[in-house]
């Protein structure tokens, strides 16, 4: 899908088994080609055949592809990388608190075990670029990406601004009201949001687990963002002073439920997004 005249956006589906069966589920990777043509994200394992398809259609060949940027290292987000580092040659670029992960995807399995993860993971590849909050990136005199540190739901999440033409690119920084909510650290993960919003002139929102967004929707899914976990901090709090000692799985379903959601959907990441919150339960209001 055509964003602007030099940006794309890319659909892959792909499908989880859980719990609940099997679910079909979709993450976006985005291109964006000046004069060098950069890949944001790679999609899960496979992912390659759907990108280099959609860049033969726009007369792109794998090739051309200089700078591959993760957002993030988590397994929608590097899943093809290594072939996609193989076939076209790119450099890759995150930022440096997520450099052991990507490095390294067998830490990751142990130290995040994502249920599936080696289903959805095809290997580690070497990071040749480290960035950093601010970093300003040209593909040509008229489309450079800048790098805002947008840490919470991981330690290095990053988005990138494409100031000229008024897009953002998320990733997975700005969690969407009713999926499973995932964070590391809830105060830094509302904290970027807010960093987001107090960007002006945003028009076009482009996330890693949702459609495009474009004009004032942009800003309300950001406030909507910041409700949801206000909402889910408080239902943490009040599950947390009815059942004290609930092991963290056990707790996990009770939020689920009192959120509304199927209790099925606890998974060990979700349970750790939930004691994030326990770290910080004197503070009732993240605001
Ligand atoms: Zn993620």
């Amino acid at each position: 899908m055509q964003i602007r005249k030099q940006i794309h956006a890319i659909k892959i589906p792909f499908q989880v088994k859980t719990e609940l069966g099997v679910l079909d589920r979709f993450v976006y990777s985005y291109l964006i080609h000046g004069e060098n043509v950069c890949l944001i994200d790679s999609g899960v394992v496979s992912s390659e055949g759907v990108i280099f398809d959609y860049m033969e259609k726009i007369g792109l060949k794998p090739e051309d592809i200089s700078l591959m940027i993760l957002t993030h290292s988590h397994p929608d987000h590097i899943g093809s990388a290594k072939s996609i580092k193989a076939k076209s040659g790119c450099k890759i670029a995150a930022h440096s608190g997520e450099i052991p992960w990507i490095e390294d995807v067998e830490l990751q399995a142990k130290e995040r075990p994502v249920p599936n993860f080696h289903l959805l993971v095809e290997g580690s590849v070497d990071v040749d670029k480290i960035l950093e909050d601010g970093d300003v990136l040209d593909l040509d005199e008229n489309i450079s990406l800048k790098i805002i540190h947008t840490p919470g739901h991981s330690k290095g999440s990053i988005s990138i601004l494409i100031e000229e033409e008024g897009v953002i690119i998320t990733g997975d920084v700005i969690p969407l009201k009713g999926d499973l909510p995932i964070y590391e650290d809830i105060e830094t993960s509302i904290n970027s949001i807010k960093k987001l919003k107090s960007i002006p002139k945003i028009e076009t929102l482009l996330a890693s687990w949702d459609d495009p967004q474009e004009g004032d929707n942009v800003y309300i899914i950001m406030d909507d963002a910041l409700d949801y976990l206000q909402n889910i901090h408080e239902s943490v709090i009040k599950i947390n002073k009815m059942n004290p000692s609930l092991e963290p799985m056990e707790f996990c379903k009770m939020v689920l439920k009192d959120l509304g959601m199927p209790e099925v959907a606890a998974n060990p990441i979700v349970a750790q997004s939930f004691q994030a919150n326990l770290n910080v339960r004197e503070d009732q209001d993240l605001f």
